[in-house]
C-alpha cells in the first residue's frame, strides 16, 4: 500500500512519562507505516518546558491557531514533587490550561464504546460527550467566612461611580458567603462551540442548567444559547436533522439514565466537572475517554482524557512490564487525523482514521486488552496484553483489514 500523503501539517505535542512512551509506538506501529505523516513537532515534555521557559507550549498553541487541528499528548502539571524530580526553574502552569487560555473554547470528552466493556448503565448503548463551559462561576469565585450577626450585599459600581446593591443575606449569626461571576462573551462562545460540535457530530445538543431557581445567573445561559440557536443555528440542525433541547439540570439528568446515549450534555462549569466524572465512570474507564477542545474559531486540539499514568511509567523505569492502556492515546491521532483530512478533503486520511478505530475496537472485542479491561470485561478469558502487545496486536488486526 502506498502510504497516504498529508498536505497540511497536523500540530503535535508530545508530553510525559507513560504516555510518551506510547505515544513513540503508536507513531511507529500504527501511523508511521501507512501514513507520510506531516506534523509540526512540539516537545510538551517537562524538561523541554523547562528549558524554553515553557515557550514551548505557547508556539505549539500558536501553531494551532495558523493549522487549525492539533493532537496532543498527556503532559505533567507541575507540583511541588516535581519541581524537585526536574529540578525545575518554576512551577509552570498546566499546558491545557495554558492553550485554553489562548485558544478559548469548550472541552468535549466522549468515551470509545466496545463491546464486553459494559456501562454500568445498562440502557447506554452510544456514547454520551460531555460538553463542559471551561470559564468562571464557582472557579472563580470571592468567598467570604462572615464571623457573625450583620448585612451582606451584593455592590456594583458603574465607571460613572454609580452603585446598585442587592442583599444577600441579614445575618444575625455566623455563616459563609460567596460571589461568582461569568461573561456573556464565554457563554456566547461556549453556546457557539456546542452547536458547531454537534453538527460536526450530527448528534443533538442537550443543555441544561437550574434557571427556575437562578432567575438571573442560569437564565442568561439558557436565553443566550436559545437566542444563538434561533438566529444561528436553527436552519442547519433541521437540514443535519438534529436538535436543540433545553431541559432542568434536574431532569436532564434523569432523562440522561433512561436513555441510549448518542448525544451531546452541555453542562455549565460545575455540572460538567461532577457530571463528565460520573459518565465516565459509568462507562467503563478513563483510559477509554478521549477529549476535545474546540474553539470557537474554528480549531481543534485532541488528546486522552486521562494522565501521564506516572504509577505505570515508575515500573517501566525499573525495568517491569506494563500494560497501560492506549486507547483514548489513539483515538487522539485517529480524531485529529480524520478532521485534518475533512478539512483538506483528504478522503484516505479520513478512511484510515476510521480504519484503526475499527481495528483498536475489534481487537479488544476480539479478546486482546491491557489489564484495566481485562480486569472489568465481560468477554471470558481475556488475554492481556502489554503496553507494546497491545499496539502490536491492533497492528495485526489493521493489517487484515486493510
Ligand atoms: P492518571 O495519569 O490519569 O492515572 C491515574 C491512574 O488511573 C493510574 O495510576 C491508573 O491506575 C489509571 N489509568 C489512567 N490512565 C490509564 C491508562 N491509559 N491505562 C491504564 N490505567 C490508567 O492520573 P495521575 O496519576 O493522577 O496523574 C499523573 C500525571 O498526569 C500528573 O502529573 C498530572 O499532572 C498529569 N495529568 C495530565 C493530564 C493531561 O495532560 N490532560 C490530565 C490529568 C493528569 P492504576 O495505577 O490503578 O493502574
Ligand atoms: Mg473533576
Amino acid at each position: 500500500m502506498e502510504k497516504i500523503k498529508m498536505s497540511v501539517p497536523l500540530v503535535e505535542m508530545d508530553g510525559d512519562e507513560m504516555t510518551r512512551i506510547l505515544w513513540k509506538m503508536i507513531k511507529e506501529e500504527l501511523l508511521s507505516p501507512y501514513i507520510d505523516l506531516n506534523t509540526e513537532y512540539y516537545d510538551l515534555g517537562l524538561e523541554y518546558r523547562n528549558e524554553t521557559d515553557d515557550q514551548v507550549t505557547v508556539d505549539a498553541a500558536m501553531a494551532t491557531k495558523k493549522y487549525g487541528v492539533a493532537v496532543k499528548c498527556a503532559t505533567i502539571t507541575p507540583n511541588a514533587a516535581r519541581m524537585t524530580e526536574y529540578n525545575l526553574k518554576e512551577m509552570w502552569k498546566s499546558p491545557n490550561g495554558t492553550i485554553r487560555a489562548i485558544l478559548d473554547g469548550t472541552v468535549f470528552r466522549m468515551p470509545v464504546i466496545v463491546k464486553g466493556i459494559e456501562p454500568v448503565v445498562k440502557n447506554w448503548k452510544k456514547p454520551i460527550t460531555i460538553a463542559r463551559h471551561a470559564y468562571g462561576d464557582v472557579y472563580k469565585a470571592a468567598e467570604m467566612k462572615i464571623p457573625g450577626a450583620g448585612k451582606c450585599e451584593l455592590v456594583y459600581t458603574d465607571e460613572n461611580g454609580k452603585e446598585s446593591r442587592e442583599l444577600i443575606h441579614q445575618f444575625d449569626g455566623p455563616g459563609i458567603v460567596q460571589g461568582m461571576h461569568n461573561l456573556e462573551a464565554s457563554i456566547e462562545s461556549f453556546a457557539r462551540s456546542c452547536f458547531n460540535f454537534a453538527l460536526d457530530m450530527k448528534q443533538d445538543l442537550w443543555f441544561s442548567t437550574k434557571d427556575t431557581i437562578s432567575k438571573k445567573y442560569d437564565h442568561t445561559f439558557k436565553d443566550i444559547f436559545q437566542d444563538i440557536f434561533d438566529r444561528e443555528y436553527k436552519a442547519r440542525f433541521e437540514a443535519a436533522g438534529i436538535t436543540y433541547f433545553y431541559t432542568l439540570i434536574d431532569d436532564a439528568v434523569a432523562r440522561v439514565i433512561r436513555s441510549e446515549g448518542g448525544y451531546i450534555w452541555a453542562c455549565k462549569n460545575y455540572d460538567g466537572d461532577v457530571m463528565s466524572d460520573m459518565v465516565a465512570t459509568a462507562f467503563g474507564s478513563l483510559a477509554m475517554m478521549t477529549s476535545v477542545l474546540v474553539s470557537p474559531d474554528g480549531y481543534y486540539e485532541y488528546e486522552a482524557a486521562h494522565g501521564t499514568v506516572q504509577r505505570h511509567y515508575y515500573n517501566h523505569l525499573k525495568g517491569e512490564t506494563t500494560s497501560t492502556n492506549s486507547v483514548a492515546t489513539i483515538f487522539a491521532w485517529t480524531g485529529a487525523l480524520r478532521k485534518r483530512g475533512e478539512l483538506d478533503r483528504n478522503e484516505p486520511l479520513v478512511r484510515f482514521a476510521g480504519l484503526l478505530e475499527q481495528a483498536t475496537i475489534a481487537t479488544i472485542e476480539g479478546g486482546r486488552m491491557t489489564k484495566d479491561l481485562a480486569l472489568m470485561t465481560t468477554l471470558e478469558n481475556p488475554v492481556v496484553e502489554t503496553s507494546e502487545g497491545f499496539i502490536k496486536a491492533i497492528r495485526e488486526t489493521l493489517e487484515k483489514m486493510l
